[in-house]
């Protein structure tokens, strides 16, 4: 793929960012970096990482500067279910001020091409009542009816970039991220997701101990590896696609079925127990991958199992390297 481009990836110290960046990389591009903190777990590889807090309009512009060409908004405010259902007005308020200024000071610093990271969050809810879900195409964003908070604000941003299209013939592309794992992710905290919970939960377990669930786990979802994800990521930024686009899998799966696959590949048998006090976000949600397909001639291939192997693996070496699980007997055991 040629993209040998001045990039600028917002939100580099995150997840996403982080893996992103290391492509970008070994594409060889020349890229700066930018969050309000560096990422945890692995020195980046950006040619440079500025410290900036994207809520602030200066600093949009000091990240944007320098003749960068394309940008990959992915800086926000953002968690797991629990983190998005409780903080509603600092997500909202935050990440408007994050992705309005972005788009404005790209534009103004003649940014070529603008990437914004939406969410499966823009949803229309009363499509995802059923575990069953019919997989949600682009248009089931319509009418609007998306999560609180953190999804009227993805919905409302990618509202913003089509407008900056339409008056300003200013670049934009846009992809609706559905759930994405992998190593190097936040496990613990309050803002990790489903599957690293789960395997920090795993990992932690006593074998023939129980396992706490989020709901009555019947919850479905589709789950990306996040390989996946910056693979896509960078054929969309390439492509001439300025609609809204899916970029998930589409393998539903129950979150009972999620922590079924994570006990297996830790090799330990769990009790599970439901705690339905806790929020579980929408009944069921999966990814039409039919426009993806069409577009990009391409989608997710790397299968859950695989995907989860590599994840488990990570956070259990991170827990042992913290000395916490060097204390765990099997319950068998320690019979
Ligand atoms: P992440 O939380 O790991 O990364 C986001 C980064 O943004 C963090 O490092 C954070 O410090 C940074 N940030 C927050 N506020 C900032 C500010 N004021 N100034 C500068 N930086 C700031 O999340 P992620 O999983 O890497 O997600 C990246 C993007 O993808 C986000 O826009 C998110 O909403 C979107 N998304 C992710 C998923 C997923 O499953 N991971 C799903 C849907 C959408």
């Amino acid at each position: 793929m040629p993209v040998k481009h001045r990039v600028l990836v917002t939100g580099a110290g995150g997840f996403i960012g982080h893996h992103l960046v290391r492509r970008l990389k070994a594409e060889g591009c020349w890229v700066r970096g930018v969050d309000i903190k560096g990422p945890e777990y692995e020195a980046t590889a950006a040619d440079e990482l500025e410290l900036l807090d994207l809520r602030k309009y200066d600093n949009c512009l000091l990240a944007t500067r320098g003749g960068i060409e394309q940008v990959y908004n992915l800086a926000a405010d953002m968690g797991g279910i629990g983190y998005i259902t409780a903080s509603r007005a600092d997500i909202s308020r935050n990440n408007i001020l994050i992705n309005a200024q972005m788009l404005e000071a790209s534009r103004l610093n003649a940014v070529s091409r603008f990437l914004f990271s939406s969410s499966a969050c823009v949803y229309a809810q009363s499509k995802q009542r059923g575990a069953d879900v019919t997989p949600l195409r682009e248009e089931d964003a319509y009418p609007a009816d998306p999560e609180a908070g953190y999804g009227w604000e993805k919905l409302f941003t990618e509202e913003l970039c089509r407008y900056y299209w339409q008056d300003y013939r200013f670049d934009t592309r846009i992809v609706r991220f559905h759930n994405v794992y992998g190593p190097l992710g936040t496990y613990e905290g309050g803002k990790e997701k489903a599957p690293a919970a789960i395997s920090r939960k795993v990992a932690l377990a006593l074998d023939g101990g129980e396992i706490d669930i989020w709901g009555d786990g019947e919850q479905t979802r589709s789950f990306m590896y996040v390989d996946d994800c910056v693979e896509g990521l960078l054929r969309l930024m390439a492509s001439d696609y300025r609609d809204p686009l899916n970029l998930g899998t589409d393998r539903l799966i129950s979150i009972n079925e999620l922590v079924d696959l994570v006990s297996e590949i830790g090799g330990k048998r769990l009790t599970k127990r439901h705690d339905l006090s806790k929020p579980q976000g929408v009944r069921g949600r999966n990814s039409d991958n039919n426009r993806l397909r069409q577009t990009l001639g391409w989608e997710p291939s790397v299968s859950l199992e695989e995907g989860l192997n590599v994840t488990y693996r990570w956070i259990e070496n991170e827990l042992r390297h913290a000395g916490r699980l060097s204390n765990i007997l099997t319950a068998r055991s320690a019979d």
